[in-house]
């Protein structure tokens, strides 16, 4: 294995084909990226064009190929070596991770050791097909492979940039797929700091390439035909776009991980303690840019008191600051655009009637002063009729919504058109099972909050999108089965 270190320079020339960083020699088409740290550029990147996809493909194809005909346990042996080479320098790939993103710095180790585990766990991954024994006395039989698509074409958002990217691109490759990623143009760094150490892990060259850009870019990987699978994160009017975009020339699988709006229900039986952790886990996360957060806070109204002071005092004790600083729990919200839009959430809530308990003002953060810092809200008195209770935050606003009874508890829970999460505080076994089972969402959380393991498969109902990801679930969107009828009786006799 060769030695991997992070480039200082890591920031800079962001496209990755064939194995190596690459100008797209006749592009001016440039955007900005903003540290949202400090507010100032971090860089300029090349937006990839239809014939810079096309390019990556013949990469893609070639590697492909042979990556496809090394057995699955030494491929596996090389995702090994991806996992030992992040865990060896988590610290620097946190630090780029946080400059892209703004999150705080132990978060981000979390999320790159997470990224360690994934890679681990897809090396063993189970990619056996079955045999199907028909009759042992005509000698015949049937099998499945399982064999892999062929190019992933993959588009990710920014609220998780380097796992986003590890979720699509170790399980494709695990199951002998290449793999064209394009991580969001907010957070263009960390994908291709993942790709080169996949490369000095002994990934061939071209089986994993990034390429950059917004929506053209995303786009024309979608649509191109040599693209055979689609996976995308993020939102439900992009995901619309992307769905149609895959189907447009050649029908292709698409796995679809959206938006959604979840509910966190807090019984009166439940340990008020753990319930405060879990609502603040639920909400304030990564600036609450969290596609499972539980903005909807169900609270049983016998406890609606105690609950709220307690929630209010924790929140009000995080501290916002630089990200870099180990101490912050509050970093920087990822632009001025999406700070601004979910201040406006706040706004609207307040204009509409809402009470505003705490929080929802720009912070200040010395040293930082155009930095992207905002207080986390807390606000009451929400009614079904408020943009909040209905569209999604992405972003520190927990709302606070009291409730009497079990059914209604469930209906607000479900009254959503998403189904990406839900949470439930309580003590009571029965109604935990209860409400496990009707709860509309994908992941159900008990005395708990935003669990991930690479193990568990994760993804949404209804409008939070279709596929999974993670898990054994995950090399069903990764692979196709070709079954196998065998006659081994020497003789076929003739129908006709
Ligand atoms: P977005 O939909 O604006 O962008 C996502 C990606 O799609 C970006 O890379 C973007 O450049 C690309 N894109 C935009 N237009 C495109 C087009 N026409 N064709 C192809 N690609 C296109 O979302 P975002 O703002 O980056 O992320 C926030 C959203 O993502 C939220 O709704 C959040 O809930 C969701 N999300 C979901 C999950 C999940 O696992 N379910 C995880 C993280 C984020």
């Amino acid at each position: 294995m060769s030695k991997f270190t992070v480039s200082k320079q890591a920031a800079r020339v962001l496209n990755f084909v064939g194995g190596k960083r690459i100008s797209l020699a006749t592009n001016n088409n440039t955007f900005k990226v903003y540290e949202p740290r400090s507010g100032e550029v971090l860089t300029e990147v090349e937006a990839a064009r239809r014939s810079d996809v096309e390019t990556a493909l013949q990469a893609a194809h070639k590697a492909q190929t042979h990556w496809a005909s090394i057995p699955p346990p030494e491929r596996g042996v090389v995702l090994r070596r991806a996992a030992e080479l992040i865990r060896e320098n988590v610290d620097d790939i946190s630090y780029w991770e946080v400059i892209d993103n703004g999150k705080p710095i132990e978060e981000a180790k979390a999320d790159v050791l997470s990224c360690a585990e994934t890679f681990d766990y897809f090396s063993a991954v189970d990619l056996n097909g079955e045999h199907i024994p028909l009759s042992d006395a005509d000698k015949r039989l049937a099998y499945t492979r399982r064999e892999p698509l062929g190019v992933v074409g993959a588009i990710g958002a920014w609220n998780y940039p380097i796992q986003t990217a590890t979720w699509k691109i170790a399980p494709a490759i695990a199951c002998g797929n290449a793999i064209i990623y394009k991580p969001s143009p907010l957070t263009p760094v960390t994908a291709v700091i993942l790709a080169e150490l996949l490369q000095s892990a002994g990934v061939p060259d071209g089986l994993v390439n990034v390429l950059q850009g917004g929506g053209l870019t995303g786009g024309s990987i979608c649509q191109a035909r040599g693209i055979n699978k689609v996976t995308f994160t993020g939102s439900v009017s992009t995901g619309k776009l992307i769905a149609q975009g895959a189907a447009a020339d050649y029908v292709k699988p698409v796995t679809l991980e959206l938006g959604g709006k979840s509910s966190c229900i807090i019984f009166e039986d439940c340990d008020i303690d753990m319930a405060v952790s879990g609502a603040m886990m639920a909400n304030f996360y990564s600036q609450g840019q969290v596609c499972s957060n539980a903005s909807k806070v169900l609270v049983h109204r016998s406890i609606l008191e105690p609950f709220t002071k307690s929630l209010i005092e924790h929140t009000a004790k995080m501290p916002i600051g630089d990200p870099l600083n180990p101490k912050t729990r509050i970093g920087a919200t990822v632009s001025a655009e999406h700070l601004a839009k979910v201040n406006g959430f706040t706004a609207s809530a307040v204009a509409e009637g809402a009470k505003l308990l705490h929080g929802g003002q720009k912070a200040s953060v010395p040293d930082f002063p155009n930095g992207y810092y905002l207080e986390p809200a807390v606000l009451t008195g929400i009614t079904p009729k408020m943009t909040v209770y209905g569209e999604e935050i992405f972003g520190a606003v927990l709302l606070i919504i009291p409730f009497d009874t079990d059914d209604e508890a469930l209906g607000i829970a479900n009254d959503t058109c998403f189904g990406l999460a839900a949470g439930i505080f309580t003590n009571n076994l029965a109604r935990a099972h209860t409400f496990i089972n009707k709860l509309h969402a994908g992941n159900v959380y008990v005395n708990t909050y935003n669990d991930v393991s690479p193990a568990v498969p994760f993804g949404g109902y209804g409008q939070s999108g279709y596929g999974r990801e993670n898990g054994k679930a995950a090399v069903e969107h990764y692979s196709q089965i070709k079954s196998v009828f065998i006659n081994a009786s020497g003789k076929l006799d003739n129908p006709f």
